[in-house]
């Protein structure tokens, strides 16, 4: 990593942590950080994705602003994980979204969702787009399976390859070595259960100085209700090609099932972290990242919400229209996923596996 003002923050604040060591017990950072005498521009990338920002150590620290020594590891380390997000990103010249990474993911879902709205206007004609369609392929009448595939495949294909090469990138930067499958095993652990957000035990400081594990809990449901939907698209997939069913699917089939649970667990968890964002206590928060967490957030919560909303219409004559908005904003997600936050789960994990190799 580059050397910055925030790795020359982060140093100078590591620097007073690693002769105080009172926050050792709060998360994986501290036990690595006291493994360390010198803090190399990579290591504190390596630390800064290795910080949850449960913000634990800043409501703790007795140096924390307004003291003059003004620790604040939370907000530091939120600046850094952007700027490694940045420098690996692939291909690179792309990495300039980052800078505006609020406005391009709300230009990428505005255009995204007038382009299929119109691409539906130009080639779908009137009746089909705006009837109701009801059995099997009723979705195909409106926008063809071959075009939906397309668009989705070309898009999420491409957003995992750019996340993959920038995530391989990164975890080649801040090295470490030793054994695999044992450390492997215990970060994905760490990550699935996001146990760094535990603080130790007692939760995290969610909105102010007080413990709890709502900010925990919003995010898992953020997280496993998009893995749902995952899973859903996933067997909706086989159920097309191996089965040679078409969708819509009925209300019981698992596709169905899956998808509603998960449009509900990110329809929570989206609109509960966007909550906790404006309730919360702004001092350990970098402001300048916040429209970017803001605008990848509301664009969860629109692909969610429009996926429940299409679930309720598909029957009606506003099921067309829907279907568009809907594939508007998913292949919107999927194109600003490598350039958003939604990389910091990959990057986290690397972390964690690093952490796991060296103790
Ligand atoms: S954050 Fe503050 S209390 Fe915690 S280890 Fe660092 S200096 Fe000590
Ligand atoms: S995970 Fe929490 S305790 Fe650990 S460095 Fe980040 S904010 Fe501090």
């Amino acid at each position: 990593m580059r050397e910055t003002d925030a790795i020359a923050e982060a140093r100078r604040n590591l620097e007073v942590c690693n002769a105080c060591r009172y926050c050792e017990g709060y998360c994986a950072v501290f036990p690595a950080m006291e493994l360390r005498r010198e803090f190399t521009a990579p290591d504190l990338g390596y630390l800064a994705n290795l910080c949850h920002g449960c913000r634990g150590c800043y409501y703790a620290c007795q140096y924390a602003p307004p003291h003059e020594f003004g620790i604040n590891l939370p907000k530091v380390f939120a600046e850094i994980r952007d700027e490694s997000y940045r420098e690996y990103a692939w291909p690179q010249p792309m990495a300039r979204l980052f800078e505006r990474n609020g406005t391009v993911v709300s230009v990428a879902a505005a255009l995204m969702v007038a382009l299929v709205m119109i691409g539906a206007a130009l080639l779908v004609a009137p009746e089909r787009l705006f009837g109701a369609h009801q059995g099997a392929g009723a979705f195909y009448a409106v926008i063809p399976h071959n075009v939906m595939v397309l668009l989705g495949g070309a898009t999420f294909g491409f957003a995992l390859l750019a996340i993959a090469v920038s995530v391989v990138k990164f975890r080649h930067a801040i090295g470490g070595e030793g054994p695999v499958a044992k450390p492997f095993a215990k970060a994905l652990h760490d990550a699935l259960t996001l146990k760094n957000l535990g603080g130790g035990g007692h939760g995290c400081n969610d909105r102010d100085g007080s413990f709890g594990t709502t900010r925990r809990r919003f995010h898992h449901a953020l997280f496993y209700g998009f893995m749902l939907c995952f899973a859903s698209t996933s067997i909706a997939t086989l159920y097309h090609y191996v089965l040679r069913e078409q969708a819509p699917y009925g209300l019981l089939s698992l596709p169905v099932v899956l998808g509603t649970v998960g449009g509900i667990g990110m329809t929570i968890g989206c609109a509960g972290l966007i909550w906790l964002k404006v309730v919360g206590d702004s001092a350990p928060v970098s402001r300048r990242l916040l429209g970017a967490d803001y605008a990848m957030l509301v664009l969860l919560l629109l692909v969610a919400v429009t996926g429940l909303v299409l679930l309720a219409v598909r029957a009606t004559p506003a099921m067309g229209i829907t279907l568009a908005i809907h594939l508007g904003f998913v292949l919107a997600l999927f194109l600003a996923l490598p350039y958003s936050r939604m990389v910091h789960g990959a990057y986290r994990l690397v972390a964690l596996f690093r952490a796991a190799r060296e103790h």
